[in-house]
């Protein structure tokens, strides 16, 4: 193993556990700015531009300030402040740092990190010295420092290269920054926060785990990270404070503990852990030709979500029959706001239905809002609530044009293969009817066209308690029913999924949940129309028998659980687990009766 393991004191972080499994690797950090920079590596053909950027960026302040000087020599000192021409000279002189200028050409040069990653990086470790300083004086140039590298990465902004991602290239670049081919030093990624746009970059297999500062269990960064099926934690809080880029740490992704600079003795035991569970992995994928049937005979139907047409393959050879969300909103996201057009949705949609072969899609249309920016370089208005604001179905209808964009191209898509539609967020019979509308006018131009389009079931999902106390009103208008039960939690408990410091109080298993879940069953059930779970509540094997109980038979989740849950699933009896459902729904305290 590589030297130096134990050398500092081993230390733990605890977090939440969102993503399963155990990851060793050495971190690399990503800092959070105030403006919004990416993060990639670059292929080593592109390090001579991106230090090139970081210099034109770096002339282009210096220029500035220079021409603020030359203004305040012809005030004259009368007109202006001694605080500023002092400023200014240590704006400059911060500029010409030479620990910062070094350290940005290392993590470009080194690690291949893009420009604005490795300033960041820089700024990150810089402002570690200046807060240790004891000098107030310099302790507070930190601000300094922090004001011009952004103006510097203003500066670079419109100048950027395109994320390439080469994956390889990554992986080549070892622990202790050196080109090291052929050896693999798994890389571990520790941040404040990941927008989801960012996490799809991080999507090219790149890093080994997650760690992040904030976040509940159900946030999308979460759920980006499940999807992956790497192992992360979130609401570490203090993470990236504490933990030092290259710091080799631990992800008990199970526990929700982040190790840092483990000993000997603890890297050995977690590495025992990583075999045990790489060999129950390999033991349910026994399971992959079995049809998901209980012991009483009920067929249970394991759709997949995906975030990206990609996806699909990989959910067809995880097992997945279908996929019961497609998350299309990850096609709008971190575009500088240049939505896709609908040859570009229509083509998208067409790759996930072709992934598919034949299997059908549930294609929701864009669920953007709350913790999902669409761009979060876009300022978009502070509110208050934004996960009550304009998100989803809202925000839809609140651009019927860039919607009857994307309804065209989801009919169009479902010329290739079996498509369902799926609406987000729906709570008035008003949107219903908006809705409705825009889908047959999508329908009757496409005709008018002459457009070659297929047929679409059309669902909506329940996720507002509103939503799950009309549901004759729903299931009039719709084919069938989705429980988003992620949103569900969130709105009828009011905690906010993505905030750590309530996600205790974020409890799937509260009675008003169970109700709220148990009627809309009951009720599609009855009228003999179609219900599915696609919150993540669908993929948590503690949840299959109460769901399987409640009449449940059609799960959606994560590629990566779909063979755990068929597990429990085969060996579940319906006609036993029925009674029992009922009463864990009558109980004040269900949880007790979970684990019995
Ligand atoms: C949900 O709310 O349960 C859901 C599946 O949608 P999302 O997690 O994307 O909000
Ligand atoms: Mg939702």
């Amino acid at each position: 193993m590589a030297p130096g393991w134990g050398a500092d004191v081993t230390f733990s972080i605890h977090g939440l556990a969102v993503a399963r499994g155990i990851a060793i690797g050495r971190a690399v950090l990503v800092a959070s700015s105030r403006v919004d920079v990416a993060h990639y590596f670059i292929r080593p053909e592109q390090v001579e531009g991106e230090i090139d950027r970081v210099r034109r960026g770096r002339d282009a302040v210096v220029e500035e300030i220079q021409r603020l000087q030359q203004t305040i020599l012809q005030l004259g000192p009368k007109d202006t402040p001694n605080e500023l021409r002092a400023l200014l000279d240590v704006h400059l002189m911060l500029l010409q740092d030479e620990e910062m200028v070094g350290g940005v050409k290392h993590w470009i040069v080194d690690r291949h990190y893009n420009a604005e990653w490795a300033l960041t990086t820089q700024l990150e470790v810089v402002a570690r010295q200046f807060d240790e300083m004891e000098d107030a004086y310099l302790r507070e140039r930190k601000a300094d420092m922090e004001q011009i590298t952004e103006k510097v990465l203003r500066a670079m902004q419109g100048q950027a290269t395109s994320p390439v991602l080469p994956a390889a290239a990554a992986r080549r670049v070892g622990a202790d920054g050196l080109q090291q081919e052929g050896t693999e030093t798994p890389l571990v990624l520790i941040a404040h926060e990941i927008s989801p746009s960012d996490m799809l970059q991080f999507k090219q297999g790149l890093f080994a785990g997650f760690v992040t500062d904030v976040g509940g269990k159900t946030s999308h960064t979460a759920i980006v990270a499940r999807s992956m099926d790497i192992p992360a934690v979130v609401g570490a809080r203090t993470a990236s404070q504490l933990v030092r880029q290259d710091d080799w740490v631990i992800i008990d992704g199970d526990a929700g503990v982040v190790i840092v600079d483990p000993s000997p003795i603890i890297l050995a035991e977690y590495q025992y852990k990583q075999r045990e569970l790489e060999l129950e992995r390999s033991r349910l994928e026994r399971l992959l030709g079995t049809p998901a049937v209980t012991l009483d005979g009920e067929k249970v139907e394991l759709l997949a979500n995906i975030e990206m047409p990609e996806d699909a393959p990989a959910a067809m050879k995880a097992g997945a029959v279908g996929v019961g969300l497609f998350r299309s909103e990850f096609l709008f996201m971190g575009r500088q706001g240049h939505l896709p057009d609908e040859e570009e949705q229509y083509q998208a949609y067409r790759r996930a239905v072709e992934g598919m072969a034949g299997s059908p899609v549930t294609i929701r249309t864009v669920d953007i809002g709350a913790d999902k920016p669409m761009d979060s370089s876009v300022v978009e208005g502070k509110h208050l609530n934004p996960a009550l604001g304009l998100r989803a179905i809202r925000w839809s209808l609140a651009d019927p044009s860039m919607f009857l964009t994307q309804l065209r191209a989801i009919l169009r898509a479902a010329a290739h293969g079996p498509v369902k539609m799926l609406i987000p967020m729906l709570a008035h019979l008003g949107e219903i009817r908006q809705t409705r509308a825009l889908l047959e006018q999508a329908r009757a131009e496409l005709q008018r066209e002459g457009q070659t389009f297929g047929p679409v079931a059309l669902g909506a999902m329940i996720e507002i308690p509103a939503a799950a106390l009309m549901l004759k009103t729903f299931l009039r208008h719709f084919d069938y029913l989705s429980l988003g039960t992620n949103d569900l939690i969130q709105y009828t408990l009011a905690i906010d999924r993505a905030d750590e410091s309530v996600a205790h109080l974020y409890d799937p298993l509260h009675p008003a949940v169970l109700r709220l879940v148990a009627d809309t069953i009951a009720e599609c059930r009855a009228q003999g129309k179609e219900v599915s779970i696609c919150g993540e509540m669908a993929g948590d094997v503690a949840m299959t028998r109460l769901l399987l109980g409640l009449g449940l038979r059609s799960f959606s989740m994560h590629p990566a659980q779909i063979l755990a849950v068929k597990q429990e699933v085969l060996r579940a009896d319906t006609s036993k687990l029925a009674p029992w459902a009922q009463g864990v729904l009558a109980a004040d305290e269900p949880a007790p009766l979970l684990a019995s």
